[in-house]
């Protein structure tokens, strides 16, 4: 937030590779959060009273300046996450997608539309329009700083809302430039995008300040704290979490096409992906000739902060003991390393590890691993890799290699996952007409596509009487016998099926 209200309290970001200091950010508090909420209602008001086109054509020169500014933008992301500078560029390469999908449908989903009458309302007209709910909280996460936070921010925006948004005190650079982007592209709406910084203590303000949501992404532990917050209050509340996701492995699936795509989904952006592959069920005829394809991809890719490296180092310092622990506890368990293993980690970097024979109830198969770690387990047939797949906490994503896009979808109607992938891995993520959120431990609600647009509205029904009813109910003067007559038609009617 741009303020110059002197603060006493700072916060440090750190170089994940290095350790080395990027920069200074202030804490806000309840008192700033509470000038970022009014300020971002302050736009609002005019914001919502434009027509859906002229926002479109804001919301389409903000994205004119992100694209622009994409080296820029892509810099401070792989300057704060340590992720690869190519994997930054991707990154707002998709969030433009978004951005554009979000900007250029909102009309076509949120307009008014016409709906039918029933037997005693023929003399109505009835309709329903969405509505902006007001200003939105986002509370965002660091793994993409910016295409996480912008699936929530971008389609608020296009649907007529305010954003206040706390990006997590790993990256608040870049939720600081998103903001300011859009202050300088639309600077007669700006302050409709807010972002404030600093750690929970800026989230847990944000969730009490009053917004008219709260969408949050982040772990399923910090979302129950949140949530317990916006009970509060009855603030309504999206939840974006976290994830343990299968792939399924049949007989017929093309082998190379599976393992390249297993060895990307699992180990791009060190593992630290929501929806990112960390279960693998593969059929046992082709069990063996899969892990041996994976191995040979995967032992050729290193993390390091070079150029020539495939992924950078964990964001977060604590997770490597996370990541550790779980392997280490697998192996003990009885799992086999393929590749890698304990040893794996030197942090802040954790080379890639590859298990096999990982017991179901290891934590490296109920819990989020968050890091370049697979495990790729034998199973009967596809009843078997079904089952252990739904078996989880969480359902987020999965995704199915079979031969033949008919068959794939008939077992991915089977998974218990907010979206699946036939035939290659995070498909649906590149999709923005698609919805993307899961259920259980990975939460709920959706974002992108027309029900993201729709998650940060509400529903205004609307009657116009057109004509006198041709049985008035609706009054103390309704004569017995009409009722009477209306109650034997109703029941003539139903009762026919
Ligand atoms: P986190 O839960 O530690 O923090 C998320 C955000 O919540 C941060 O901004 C943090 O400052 C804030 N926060 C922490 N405590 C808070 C409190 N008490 N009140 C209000 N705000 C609070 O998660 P993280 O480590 O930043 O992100 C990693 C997690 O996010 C993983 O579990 C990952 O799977 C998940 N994730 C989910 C999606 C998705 O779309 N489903 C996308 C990306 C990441």
């Amino acid at each position: 937030m741009t303020d110059t209200t002197p603060r006493t309290a700072t916060f440090t970001t750190r170089s994940p590779a290095t350790g080395e200091r990027i920069a200074e950010h202030p804490v806000d508090g309840p008192e700033e959060v509470a000038r970022a909420l009014t300020r971002a209602r302050t736009a609002q008001t005019g914001w919502a009273a434009l027509p859906a086109s002229r926002r479109r054509d804001h919301l389409l020169r903000w994205k004119k300046a992100l694209a622009t500014g994409l080296d820029t933008v892509a810099r401070t992301i792989a300057e704060e996450t340590g992720k690869p500078a190519g994997d930054a560029a991707l990154e707002v390469v998709l969030t433009l997608e978004h951005l554009a999908w979000a900007a250029r449908n909102a009309e076509r989903v949120l307009r008014r539309r016409k709906v039918g009458t029933g037997l005693f309302t023929v003399h109505q007209r009835a309709s329903l329009v969405h509505r902006p709910l007001g200003v939105i909280g986002v509370i965002g996460p660091w793994n993409y700083p910016l295409y996480t936070p912008m699936g929530s921010i971008g389609y608020a925006l296009a649907a007529g809302n305010g954003v206040v948004f706390k990006p997590s005190e790993l990256t608040p650079a870049t939720g600081l430039l998103l903001s300011g982007l859009f202050d300088a592209a639309v600077p007669e709406y700006a302050g409709l995008l807010t972002t404030v910084t600093g750690p929970a203590s800026t989230g847990d303000a944000l969730a009490r300040s009053g917004v008219d949501k709260l969408a949050f992404t982040g772990s399923p532990g910090t979302a129950r704290k949140v949530m317990a917050v916006c009970a509060g209050t009855l603030t309504p509340f999206l939840a974006e979490c976290g994830g343990k996701d299968a792939v399924i492995v049949t007989a017929d699936a093309d082998l190379d096409a599976a393992a390249d795509a297993i060895v990307w989904g699992a180990l791009s952006n060190a593992g630290q992906t929501c929806a990112g592959v960390e279960r693998v069920y593969a059929v046992r005829a082709i069990h063996a000739a899969l892990c041996e394809r994976v191995v040979e991809r995967a032992e050729k890719l290193r993390p390091g902060a070079g150029t020539d490296a495939a992924y950078g180092p964990m964001t977060l310092p604590g997770q490597v003991a996370i990541v550790e622990g779980q392997v280490t506890g697998a192996v003990s368990a009885g799992a086999r390393a393929l590749l890698g293993g304990p040893g794996s980690v030197r942090a802040p970097y954790v080379a890639p590890v590859v298990l096999t024979e990982v017991p179901e109830d290891a934590a490296a198969m109920t819990e989020e691993t968050f890091g370049p770690v697979v495990a790729i387990n034998a199973v009967a047939d596809v009843d078997e890799a079904v089952e252990r797949a739904n078996a989880s906490r969480y359902a987020l994503g999965a995704a199915v290699f079979c031969r033949g896009g008919r068959a794939g979808a008939a077992i991915a109607a089977r998974l218990r996952a907010g979206a699946v992938s036939v035939n290659s891995v995070l498909g649906f993520a590149a999709v923005p007409a698609l919805p993307f959120g899961g259920s259980r431990d990975s939460g709920f609600g959706r974002i992108h596509g027309a029900e993201g647009l729709r998650a940060f509205t509400s529903v205004q029904s609307m009657t116009v009487q057109r004509f006198a009813p041709p049985i008035a109910l609706t009054s103390f003067d309704v004569p017995a016998a009409t009722r009477e007559r209306a109650i034997r038609m109703a029941r003539a009617l139903h009762r026919r099926r």
